[in-house]
């Protein structure tokens, strides 16, 4: 059995000013039947982690750098984000690779630093709008995971999220058959390259303009272990009833 993941990424957005929102998210989940994980600005993981102390709500990073320490001005390591509190860490957000021009190998170095520094890992891929009407959808998630993924690794210390780039934050979503065929194929790629046990066992998300309206559909399609949403976990409001979702798929 694969425990579901709701996952929440703000993004650059936030101060101390939204604490009061992960505060109304614990209030509002006092026994999630779910893993509720929250990955606020690096300035907030400390603070974050407080607010959630004695509730199972997660905090984690949104990237690390890939050496473990160093000549690096405005980076963080993996080592400081654990020491923060953080639990988790995303990996290769398509933000990432856009803003920073990040690549498969360094997201499979960052990776392999976090997985060291105890933390777990969201490794995420995803076609762009191009290579899916150039019907490459299923030989850029190949590649991605071929690329990103550390030959080493278990299904409790590495969840993948699956988020075409074109639907993050524009509220465009896949139908629910493309995002069937896509974490199917992700599925059988890990069982390949892992074996039945690791592949089998390891979460798959769906990321990109998840909301209350289409998460039961979303949810219900084979293989969606959870989600990894952005704009509408800032509020819990919005999340709030994606967490009930996912309790109820
Ligand atoms: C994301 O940032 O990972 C994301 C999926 O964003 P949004 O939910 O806003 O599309």
């Amino acid at each position: 059995m694969r425990r579901k993941l709701a996952a929440g990424n703000w993004k650059m957005n936030g101060t101390s000013e939204n604490l009061k929102e992960l505060k109304a998210l614990r209030d509002a989940h006092p026994d999630p039947k779910v893993e509720m994980l929250i990955c606020p600005p690096a300035t907030l993981i400390t603070s974050a982690v407080v607010t959630a102390a004695d509730h199972p709500l997660q905090i984690g990073g949104q990237d690390n750098h890939r050496a473990e320490a160093g000549a690096h001005t405005g980076d963080i390591a993996a080592t400081m984000l654990k020491d923060a509190g953080a639990s988790y860490v995303l990996s290769g957000h398509s933000e990432r690779r856009t803003d920073h021009a990040e690549v498969d190998e360094q997201i499979r170095r960052k990776t392999k630093t976090a997985h060291a520094a105890g933390l777990k890992v969201i490794v995420c891929i995803g076609e762009t709008l191009e290579e899916r009407e150039a019907a490459n959808t299923l030989d850029i998630i190949a590649g991605q995971l071929a690329g990103s993924l550390p030959d080493v690794l278990t299904a409790e210390n590495t969840v993948i999220a699956y988020e075409p780039v074109w639907a993050i934050g524009t509220g465009k979503v896949p139908t629910t058959d493309q995002i069937g065929e896509v974490h199917d194929f992700i599925r059988s790629k890990l069982v390949k390259r892992y074996g039945d046990g690791v592949g089998k066992s390891m979460r798959i998300l769906y990321g990109g303009s998840v909301k209350a309206s289409n998460a039961d559909e979303i949810f219900a399609v084979s293989n969606v272990d959870g989600a990894l949403v952005g704009g509408a976990s800032l509020k819990a409001s919005d999340f709030s009833p994606i967490i009930t979702a996912l309790e109820n798929a």
